[in-house]
Order: structure tokens, then C-alpha cells, then sequence
């Protein structure tokens, strides 16, 4: 089994600041909000990159001037390959492995192993 984590595939727009020209159509379209408005720059900034929906290009369609590049797709494809590489199984056995010696704290619930006590 594989675990994809979103925050390590390589998707999200880079802007060419040179090529921008502010005219804010990323942001309004942009359906996760990935973009926010810099008052420094007076342009819009990626703040939010694990947002992005991977296969997703509107904000680069939408952009008049090219300001916007996404990931080309072999570089995505070959990320994608890396991070499907088997999990190592123990790893998940210690993460997830039942303790072998019934709690002190709760000596009788039922089910436990263990000294049953009688009235
Ligand atoms: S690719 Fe889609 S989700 Fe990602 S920033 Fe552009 S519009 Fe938003």
C-alpha cells in the first residue's frame, strides 16, 4: 500500500513577478484560494501551495500575460512514482501496535488479560 501525501507533490503555481501585471484574475478564480494579496509587492503571492489541486491549471488558462507555470507533467509524473514506493510495514506495525500488557489503570474493565477479582 501506498500513502500519497498532498504537502509533498510538487503542484502549485509559480509567478513570473516580471510577466504580472496584478490584475488579480488567479485570485478570482482560483478555487482553492492559493493566492493572496501582497501589499508589499502590490501583486498576488502563492500562500497557500499545498492547496492546490493537483491536474488543476485554471489560474495558468485565466492568465493573460503567461505570469503563471505550473509543474510540467513528466516532473509531476516522475514525483508521483516516488512518493508510490511501498511504505515500510515496520514503521506502520510501531505506530499502530496494541500495547501486550493490559493498562494499571484500568485493571477490570472486560476483556482485559489479566488478575480477574471476585465479590
Ligand atoms: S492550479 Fe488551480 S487550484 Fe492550483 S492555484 Fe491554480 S487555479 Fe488554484
Amino acid at each position: 500500500m501506498a500513502i500519497l501525501r498532498k504537502s509533498k507533490l510538487p503542484w502549485f503555481p509559480a509567478i513570473d513577478p516580471d510577466a504580472c501585471r496584478a490584475d488579480l484574475r488567479c485570485m478570482s478564480f482560483c478555487p482553492q484560494e492559493v493566492f493572496v494579496w501582497n501589499r508589499e509587492t502590490g501583486r498576488p503571492t502563492v500562500a497557500h501551495p499545498q492547496r492546490c489541486l493537483p491536474g488543476c491549471q485554471i489560474c495558468v488558462d485565466v492568465c493573460q500575460t503567461g505570469a503563471l507555470t505550473l509543474p510540467e507533467r513528466d516532473e509531476f509524473q516522475s514525483a508521483m512514482e516516488r512518493l508510490r514506493q511501498p511504505v515500510d510495514k515496520r514503521h506502520l506495525y510501531i505506530a499502530y501496535r496494541r500495547p501486550e500488557t493490559p493498562s494499571a489503570a484500568a485493571p477490570n474493565r472486560p476483556g482485559a488479560r489479566g488478575k480477574e477479582t471476585s465479590n
